[in-house]
């Protein structure tokens, strides 16, 4: 198989497009019309294999976690998905690989709506590179710089579970709260549908890719303020607290990464608001802290709680 004949077969996928593109695959560039009152917003993220995924990952959870990830960081952004464009570097070409690949990609494309509007396909180790880009009304992107003292802070869904997940890649048979652990590494369910209002609430916002502490740490310094968390308030799965105890799952909250949860503060005034979006979206938001004005305070009944789990690092992974 051609180049070629690799994007046409697997990559001009059918889909619905937006009327904002104007030219997708196919031409030398894709050409995009941005809709008065709009900013376009983007972000790239690559995935190599052995470092963020295990060498042998399927084809479909390379997928949906490469776009998931990418995804998320739009959604951090208060963004509407708009497109995406997809560079893969691959150490050959087969068909079997790349059918099971680009279905699982056109699938949650589908989710997200979110159309694939180009890329590039090369020969060399398995990696692969997505560019998404979002719209959000003009000068609403939520930032990671405003968070005010006083602010609440809200975590989308549970925390801790892709971490605590890392373990069982060499187990054979799991349980069925290891098949959760898994699921949750694996197949992360991002909060799309909430985060279209976030821009309406949150001061700041940042998915939770490298553990709780680290992105609220970026917050944090952008927006010069500090923080408290109240370790009673994180939320942790049920199959978390079952696989782990209590207090390593709140270790795991704290410190994993790749939850893709979205992490974001609010003013108090805006409780009520949020709670209603949480109920029509279905999605799950707890309030774990509060913004002050220094430090990085984490208690647990007034106690300041040692942590114990080191924080995600590239090159650190005990995959
Ligand atoms: P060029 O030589 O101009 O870079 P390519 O042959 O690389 O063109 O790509 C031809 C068209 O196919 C372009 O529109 C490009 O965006 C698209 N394309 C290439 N690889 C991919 C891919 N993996 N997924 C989606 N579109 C792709
Ligand atoms: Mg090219």
């Amino acid at each position: 198989m051609t180049e070629f004949e690799v994007i046409q077969k697997f990559f001009n996928f059918e889909q619905k497009l937006s009327k904002s593109i104007i030219q997708s695959i196919g031409d030398d560039c894709a050409v995009l019309d941005i809709p008065n009152n709009r900013q376009l917003v983007t972000s790239t993220d690559t995935l190599v294999s052995g470092v963020h995924f295990f060498a042998d990952a399927s084809p479909q959870q390379i997928a949906y976690k490469a776009l998931a990830a990418n995804v998320s960081d739009l959604l951090a952004m208060g963004a509407k998905p708009l497109a995406f464009t997809l560079a893969m570097s691959l150490p050959e070409i087969d068909p079997d690989w790349l059918k099971a690949f680009s279905q699982e990609l056109q699938a949650q494309a589908k989710h997200y709506r979110i159309n694939l509007i180009g890329g590039d396909t090369t020969r060399g180790a398995l990696s692969i590179t997505i560019s998404v880009l979002g719209l959000v009304k003009k000068g609403r992107a939520v930032s990671r710089s405003q968070a005010q003292i006083a602010d609440d802070i809200w975590v989308t869904g549970n925390l801790g579970a892709a971490r605590a997940a890392l373990k069982l890649h060499k187990k054979a048979q799991l349980n069925a709260d290891e098949q959760q652990l898994w699921l949750a590494l694996t197949r992360p369910q991002l909060a799309a549908s909430f985060a279209r209002k976030l821009a309406k609430f949150a001061t700041a916002a940042i998915d939770v890719s490298d553990g709780l502490l680290a992105d609220l740490g970026h917050i944090l310094v952008q927006s010069k303020v500090g923080a408290s968390i109240d370790v009673e308030a994180l939320p942790l799965s049920e199959s978390l607290i079952n696989h782990l105890s209590l207090e390593a799952a709140r270790q795991s909250a704290l410190a994993g990464g790749d939850d893709y949860q979205l992490c974001f503060t609010a003013n108090k005034k805006h409780r009520a608001k949020i709670l209603t979006q949480t109920q029509k979206t279905q999605t799950q938001v707890t309030r774990v802290g509060i913004i002050c004005a220094q430090g990085l305070n984490v208690l647990l009944n007034g106690e300041p709680y040692p942590i114990t789990e080191n924080s995600w690092q590239h090159f650190n992974r005990d995959a």
